[in-house]
């Protein structure tokens, strides 16, 4: 049996799991993610807990055939990261790197991307080789996979669907500097944002309140049948299921799967961005499924192993 070693780099921890290579997870463990001094320190942290593993588990780095790493920014295919938002890193050859100090095989990939890829192979995409992944966070993260390959583009900036602009009358801006992206109504923080904008022109009672609602509450209220809720979910669901619809026409997806915080509102989501879906959607796209995310957490460092095969 081989080994590898899946990656999962987030702004404060990274999240690391111990695989055999036929994806069975034999070890999960965290560390923090020490993101001063520019990140100087994450990379050679996650050697150095690499090689303790190597030593708990008394394998051999020849018996490991490498490491996959999914982190929070576009990743080139040469495995280079041009910017992060949030873990101090410039420009970072992060493959090369990776690979000095740990002297095993790395592939580095985009968070999302990654997630992705975990999703098809173990997790609700099981099965299938054209797959949408839509990560519903306090962003919204996209990965496309073609014939069971991620598209990752020309800087890495591949499936970045939260950027989709599906409302160009928007006056306050997204994250990335436009106005109108998918990412300012279908992320957690969104909902909430067209939560407060709706509880605050509106009459009808509502269990919501303006000054602590969080996407949770809506759609809890929505399963109690509160109006106001039921409101702000139709227009999360015709923003995200317009983006989709669009996402659709470019890649002929077999399924959607929906991951990411947000879904754990469970298959009452799916009803609201499907309808609209269907509506937009080009008559050929019309059989794509649906499903929720399976791996929840686990989905990076699955689709981080995986990357190595
Ligand atoms: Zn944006």
């Amino acid at each position: 049996m081989r080994y590898c070693f899946g990656v999962d780099v987030g702004g404060t921890t990274v999240k690391m799991g111990f695989f055999q290579e036929d994806g069975v997870l034999l070890d999960k463990w965290e560390i923090k993610t020490r993101v001063e001094n520019e990140g100087a320190a994450v990379l050679p942290d996650i050697a150095n807990s690499i090689s303790e593993k190597l030593v708990e588990h008394q394998v051999t780095k020849e018996d490991v055939v490498g490491i996959g790493m999914g982190v929070p920014a576009p990743v080139t295919k040469e495995g280079v990261v041009k910017n992060t938002a949030n873990l101090g890193w410039g420009y970072k050859e992060v493959k090369r790197e990776l690979e000095e100090l740990t002297g095993m095989n790395a592939y580095i990939g985009n968070d999302a991307n990654v997630a992705a890829l975990g999703e098809m192979w173990i997790g609700a995409g099981k099965g299938y080789k054209n797959l949408v992944m839509v990560t519903l966070g306090t962003g919204v993260g996209g990965g496309i996979i073609i014939e069971e390959n991620v598209l990752v583009g020309t800087n890495g900036a591949g499936a970045e669907i939260g950027h989709i602009n599906v409302n160009p009358n928007e006056t306050e801006n997204c994250g990335c500097g436009n106005k109108g992206c998918l990412e300012q109504y279908a992320s957690a923080t969104g909902i909430v944002r067209l939560a407060k904008r709706k509880l605050a022109d509106t009459t009808e009672a509502t269990v919501l309140n303006v000054e602590t609602v969080t996407a949770k509450d809506v759609f809890d209220a929505v399963k109690e049948n509160d109006k106001v809720a039921l409101e702000i979910a139709d227009e999360f669901g015709s923003y995200i299921g317009r983006g989709l619809s669009i996402v659709a026409t470019m890649c002929d997806p077999e399924v959607f799967v929906i991951g990411g915080g947000v879904s754990k509102a469970g298959e009452i989501l799916l009803d609201y961005i499907k309808e609209p879906f269907m509506k937009y959607a080009f008559f050929a796209n019309e059989d794509v499924k649906f499903v929720l995310a399976q791996l929840g957490n686990d989905a990076g460092i699955y689709g981080a192993a995986r990357l190595t095969l």
